[in-house]
């Protein structure tokens, strides 16, 4: 189905940001108004995506840390970021955290619920989508999680395309 991303990653921020404040953590979202942000995806399974990655971004955070959300299109796609600037994660660890029930040494002691499954599901359902999660990481500077989902072109847009084509 076709969906506004803008819009799930706006619910996702509004259902996230009780938790975020507890913690002091500020969640930023970055995307460019009146712009086209129409996917189509299973929107319930990309909300899942968003949820356990904005999550993650205030959970690993630290207190008066910052969550940034942004978006990018390009020609036929649509890319999320989700950059936090909290612990990091180890480069020994970075190419494990997608395994389930995997959790960082750190993390697995902190009172901090968690299963480990979160972003095993992310994987899951990108691939799912002929997408997948990239992550890069800084230890003691933060985490940067991308991911695309293809750009649907809106009529209006086609329309004027159609019409400034020259004849
Ligand atoms: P669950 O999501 O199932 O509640 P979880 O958050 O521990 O539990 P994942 O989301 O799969 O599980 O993440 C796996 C591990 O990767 C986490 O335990 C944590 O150690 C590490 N991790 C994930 N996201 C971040 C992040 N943004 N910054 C630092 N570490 C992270
Ligand atoms: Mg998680």
């Amino acid at each position: 189905t076709q969906f506004d991303l803008k819009d799930l990653i706006i619910e996702v921020i509004d259902q996230l940001e009780h938790k975020a404040s507890k913690r002091d953590v500020e969640i930023i979202f970055d995307f460019e108004e009146g712009k086209n942000y129409i996917t189509s995806a299973d929107r319930q399974k990309i909300y899942r995506v968003c949820q356990n990655l904005i999550f993650n971004a205030v959970k690993y955070n630290n207190n008066k840390g910052q969550v940034k959300v942004s978006l990018k299109t390009g020609k036929n796609n649509i890319q999320v970021d989700i950059k936090d600037d909290g612990q990091g994660i180890p480069p020994e660890d970075l190419k494990r955290i997608f395994e389930r029930f995997y959790r960082v040494e750190k993390s697995r002691n902190k009172k901090e619920g968690g299963t480990g499954l979160g972003l095993a599901i992310v994987k899951h359902i990108l691939e799912g989508h002929k997408s997948k999660i990239s992550v890069s990481s800084t230890v003691g500077k933060g985490s940067i999680f991308s991911f695309s989902l293809p750009l649907v072109k809106n009529e209006s847009q086609d329309q004027k395309a159609k019409v400034s084509q020259p004849v």
